[in-house]
């Protein structure tokens, strides 16, 4: 349960998704603009309320200050390599629509 402050989305990890594709039920807790907290949703017929430890540890990367948050790019004359280290200047998405 969530404080006056809190607004707590309902959806599943096709959204909020944690690289996973399986698409549990999550509800995200979400307070000032960040996501405080990852709980199942014990009304999703797929998971039940369980959750991996993958999408349970979303909290912490989601706010991670690497956390990369535009695509990456490296250009060599008559190629585009996509990179997410180093050595690389950040793109827009709208790019990757021209291509
Ligand atoms: S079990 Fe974990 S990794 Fe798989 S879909 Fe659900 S949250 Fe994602």
């Amino acid at each position: 349960m969530g404080d006056r402050d809190t607004q707590i989305v309902r959806t599943t990890t096709w959204s909020v998704g944690p690289g996973c594709h399986g698409g549990c039920g999550v509800l995200a807790h979400i307070k000032g603009g960040k996501l405080v907290k990852i709980e199942g949703d014990r009304g999703h017929p797929w998971n039940q309320g369980h959750l991996c430890a993958r999408v349970l540890a979303m909290t912490q990367y989601v706010e991670h200050s690497d956390r990369l948050t535009k695509p990456q790019a490296s250009f060599v004359p008559g190629t585009l390599f996509l990179l997410s280290t180093h050595n690389h200047q950040a793109l827009s998405f709208s790019i990757f629509v021209d291509l």
